[in-house]
């Protein structure tokens, strides 16, 4: 009898259900309507292709982006399962072929863009096969209030209507309460099982370094723990995209620049080459990541601050879709925290967006000062309480944290003396007591603050400053001088106490890979050797010469776990973690001949 862990097993070669994947595939394969909210990389694809296999018929799939949509239909046919797409970038020919195979019963699964699936032409197409259950994907897409509103979702109530004994699963990975609520009554899904996963990924290492020079600092960090490996280096202008891209690829690392100034031809080049090649880093603006599905993007990193911890955790979370362990990194500095108030500022909207944008600042500003765990901030924005993760820079490294009091009295004095009108450089220079030009002429070697602050660092300054504008101190203009703000006055009379956070100074040499989560631990194998690069040579042609990402041949760990193990017959590539029938008979001897010769 066929089991959906059968199935597991033998078509994808994973031995074990993840989270609550079996229960969602039971409740489906039984019948049953199911809202599936997981977060990026929790496998929630599974959760319908399982059950399309399982019952009888077609399942329809139904999801927004072209291009996911060709990567799914690629992964699933290399694991040797009938499944199509219809989309609009097929031609005529292709298309009629592909829905005459449909009615005929021969594919198990066809993907569809939504705007196709609602036509007429369509959904009498669907009333005269047998359709063995609806997967909404990215079913968020139906809120008119997020990001991703695509109205042809909302029309998506249809299948209800025309095909109420047909179950269907919709799935996202957005988490909010309000936007749960809306796909439940625009999709009519009333009766469905909400299945609400923990938001948490847990291996993606999260760190948020002071900025000093955050280019080399970026540097230092893909050479020291990411050398070789796909990343994304998110920038906010495209200037310093192209910069930042240009610099990396003279320092040796292969890295493309991506934004919207682009034409489209050079964007889609640069993202074939990010999704298809090894190791390459990819510099974008956020115009970059929406439907990219890569699973082994190995760092996301920050040059400058989101502007909320939605868009934080959006962007981070394209790192390690496939669960091995991936870092988010950013640089932050006073500047950022001048840059996007700025933004808001001066943006176009009305007061109470404005309001509300502010907020969202101040969350992720709280987020980058904090000093315990960031994972628990995190999921606890997101309504997720947790306890400190050991896999973050605080966990690892906890900052210490010390009575700044007098040096915030000295700090908010020195600008007050100075009326208000200098930047923090300036300020620091009065503190530290050097004469600079500046100083002597605007007589600040005068002020009662000069020369008083001579026991903190430059460096050190520098984040009470920035501490003092993240707490609500100070405020930074459009020039960055910095004014009195909030309670800075209770703080200047002694009557409010400050404390700062500083910066672990060395921070401990990671042993790779190290965390709590044993699944990490296993896979803690360095990944390097001849037979590894060999493999991923293969890999590469082989991924080319099939028209697919290298990542649907084998992922990286299923590679990895080769490489560690070389087999000499095939029964010992049985069991390994990816390799399921099909991919066994259809590449399995190749692969032992790379294992004898290498
Ligand atoms: P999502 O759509 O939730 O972002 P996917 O369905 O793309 O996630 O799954 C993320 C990755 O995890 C994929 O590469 C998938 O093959 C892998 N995966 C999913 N379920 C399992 C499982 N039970 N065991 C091992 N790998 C899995
Ligand atoms: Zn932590």
């Amino acid at each position: 009898m066929t089991t959906a862990l059968s199935l597991l097993k033998t078509v994808f070669g994973y031995p074990a259900f993840r989270g609550a994947q079996a229960e969602i595939i039971d409740h489906v394969s039984g019948g049953g309507d199911a809202l599936v909210l997981m977060p990026t990389g929790g496998g929630k694809s599974l959760c319908y292709q399982i059950p399309a296999l399982l019952r009888d018929g077609c399942a329809v799939v139904v999801s927004p982006l072209i291009a996911l949509m060709q990567d799914q239909v690629g992964a699933l046919r290399e694991a040797g399962v009938n499944a199509a797409v219809l989309n609009s970038s097929l031609d005529a020919q292709t298309a009629a072929q592909t829905e005459r195979d449909f009615a005929a019963g021969k594919l198990d699964l066809l993907y569809v863009a939504p705007e196709r699936l609602v036509t007429s032409r369509f959904l009498d197409l669907l009333g005269r096969t047998k359709v063995a259950l609806f997967a909404i994907d990215e079913a968020h897409c139906v809120s008119q209030w997020g990001h991703d509103f695509r109205p042809e979702y909302i029309q998506l109530s249809i299948l209800h209507e025309q095909f109420p004994d047909v179950p269907r699963i919709a799935l996202t990975a957005t988490a909010d309460e309000q936007t749960r609520a809306e796909i439940l009554t625009r999709l009519q899904l009333g009766e469905a099982r909400v299945f609400i996963s923990s938001f948490d990924r847990p291996n993606i290492r999260y760190a948020i370094a002071e900025k000093h020079n955050a280019r080399d600092q970026l540097l230092a960090f893909i050479r020291a723990e990411h050398a070789g490996e796909a990343g994304i280096v998110y920038c906010l202008s495209r200037r310093k995209v192209d910069e930042t891209a240009a610099w990396l690829t003279e320092q040796g690392i292969p890295a493309l620049p991506y934004h919207a100034g682009l034409d489209q031809q050079t964007r889609a080049r640069h993202q074939d080459r990010f999704v298809n090649d090894d190791g390459v880093v990819i510099v974008a603006t956020i115009a970059f990541g929406m439907g990219i599905d890569k699973p082994d993007v190995r760092f996301v990193t920050h040059l400058d601050l989101p502007k909320s911890i939605e868009a934080y955790y959006q962007e981070t979370g394209r790192a390690g879709r496939d669960g091995l362990p991936a870092d988010a990194w950013m640089a932050y500095g006073l500047g950022d925290v001048v840059q996007q108030r700025r933004m808001i500022d001066d943006s176009e909207a009305n007061e109470t967006f404005k309001r509300v944008s502010y907020r969202k600042l101040d969350a992720l500003v709280g987020l980058a000062e904090a000093a315990g765990c960031r994972r628990v901030r995190l999921l606890d924005y997101f309504g997720e309480p947790s306890t400190p993760c050991g896999n973050c820079d605080n966990c690892l490294n906890p900052p210490r944290v010390w009575d700044g009091s007098e040096a915030a009295q000295k700090a908010l004095s020195c600008v007050y003396r100075t009326d208000q009108r200098f930047g923090a450089g300036h300020l620091i220079d009065i503190l530290r007591g050097n004469e600079t030009e500046r100083v002597q002429r605007f007589g600040h070697n005068q002020i009662k603050t000069f020369n008083t602050g001579t026991d903190l660092t430059d460096k050190k300054w520098r984040a009470v400053f920035r501490q003092l504008v993240a707490m609500g101190f100070l405020e930074a203009d459009q020039h960055g001088a910095l004014k009195l703000a909030g309670d800075a006055r209770a703080v200047l009379k002694g009557e409010t106490s400050v404390s700062f956070r500083e910066e672990a100074e060395k921070p401990r040499k990671r042993e790779r890979r190290s965390s709590k989560a044993s699944f990490i631990d296993s896979l803690n194998n360095p990944a390097s050797g001849p037979l590894l690069d060999a493999l991923r040579t293969w890999r590469a042609a082989t991924a080319r010469e099939h028209n697919v990402p290298a990542y649907v041949v084998f992922h990286d760990s299923t590679l990895e776990a080769i490489a560690a193990n070389p087999p000499c017959t095939l029964d010992d590539l049985r069991g390994i973690s990816g390799i399921g029938a099909t991919k066994l008979e259809r590449y399995g001897e190749a692969l032992l001949m790379i294992a004898k010769d290498s």
